[in-house]
């Protein structure tokens, strides 16, 4: 068996989950949202199914959502990507996987950034690479020039970004950027950017991609996520948008992952990529609307709230709220004692944790945040 994953837990996500559905706990933990989504994505996807497109569709992923994706990053972002560098994948999830397996070599080393997403580190490590992590602090959690210079070496070959940064909420600084950019030309490294929350972003930011900044378009991997941009996290439709001579060999990982996606659920997604704009600025108004509501409910109830501009959530600062637990400690209490489940901030680093945060998702009816923060109002 291999020992990468004889030695791995049960990903924090499913776990809280699980806990959360056996104790009848509210599930502010996992990230998903609890509307039905956008009623005419929803009905392109059955009308697809129902019409019949339900059989293998090309591996690459159909002609019309390899456009749409171009297409929307032109709109969107102001990417000049041809459909032949947008590969369908089945979610970001099955993305990552196959970019890594594609461009890391046993021995490669991999610079990621703590807190990391939890899928990271086992892929790179089950295709031999050699993690170098750079440690992000609260509550700012910036990159800074020494931390990254620290990570390099003559082996460096990939940094993986993930911005909007789950979990912190947080959006790559130009700054930022700026040096990721510079770091990957001088070490002619590829960059895996990990953009599934590109659109959801607060307070008249934007988002801007790493792939966008000068010498970088060919030497990143973007990939993004239907799921999160039609708030239907089931969904599982993902791409990775990449120069050809990187995307001919992130096919080929592809192949033989998943081969392909449901057609259907590729219509959709291709039909909602084309939305106008008013629809992504009312997701977002949405969202923030929410944000605000719990923030400002934890607030109320002595919570120490750290920013978020981005993502659907947002962190307690434990310390600074006057609780002496730890952060798994306090998921626990919160979970079996006040019925709320959330995510321990611990769970997002491989060594050397911060301890202290712990991470509440806010893409809820009010109802539900409401219900939520008054459980919340029993303190350990
Ligand atoms: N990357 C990040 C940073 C995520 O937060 C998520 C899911 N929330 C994913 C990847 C996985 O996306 P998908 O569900 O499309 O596989
Ligand atoms: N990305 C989601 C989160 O951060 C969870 C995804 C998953 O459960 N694999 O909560």
């Amino acid at each position: 068996m291999n020992p990468v994953y004889t030695a791995l837990g049960t990903t924090i996500f499913e776990t809280m989950s699980a806990r959360a559905r056996a104790t009848g706990a509210i599930n502010l933990g996992q990230g998903f949202p609890d509307g039905r989504g956008p009623e005419d994505v929803l009905a392109e996807g059955a009308r697809a199914l129902l019409e019949g497109s339900n059989q293998y569709p090309p591996m690459a992923g159909t002609p019309t959502l390899r456009q749409a994706v171009a297409d929307h990053y032109r709109v969107h972002q102001g990417l000049d990507l041809s459909p032949d560098e947008v590969i369908v994948t089945s979610g970001a999830t099955e993305a990552l996987a196959a970019a890594i397996f594609a461009l890391v070599s046993p021995g490669d080393e991999v610079v990621m950034f703590q807190p990391l997403y939890d899928a990271y580190l086992p892929l790179v490590q089950r295709a031999g690479g050699v993690a170098k992590l750079v440690r992000l602090e609260p509550p700012e959690w910036r990159i800074t020039a020494s931390a990254l210079a620290a990570a390099a070496s003559d082996r460096t070959r990939l940094v993986i970004l993930n911005s909007p940064l789950n979990p912190c909420g947080t959006l790559a600084t130009p700054a930022e950027l700026a040096l990721l950019a510079d770091f990957c030309i001088s070490h002619n490294a590829i960059a895996i950017c990990d953009e599934v929350w590109e659109h959801v972003v607060f307070d008249g930011l934007a988002h801007r991609s790493l792939m966008t900044l000068p010498g970088m378009r060919d030497r990143t991997v973007k990939i993004g996520s239907a799921g999160k941009i039609f708030s239907l996290t089931g969904w599982k439709v993902g791409w990775m948008c990449a120069a050809p001579a990187i995307a001919s060999v992130l096919a080929k990982a592809h192949q033989f992952l998943t081969f392909t996606t449901p057609p259907n659920l590729q219509a959709a997604a291709a039909f909602g990529l084309g939305k106008d704009a008013a629809y992504f600025a009312d997701m977002r108004a949405g969202y923030q609307g929410s944000r605000d509501r719990l923030a400002a409910g934890l607030g109320a109830l002595g919570y120490a709230v750290l920013p978020s501009s981005a993502t659907y959530f947002l962190n307690i600062d434990l310390t600074a709220s006057g609780i002496a637990m730890g952060d798994v400690a306090f998921a626990a209490w919160l979970i079996e004692e006040a019925g709320v489940a959330t995510i321990p901030v611990s769970a997002f680093y491989a060594e050397d944790p911060v301890t202290t945060v712990v991470r509440l998702c806010f893409a809820k009816q009010d109802a539900t945040l409401d219900a939520a923060l008054a459980r919340m109002e029993k303190r350990p």
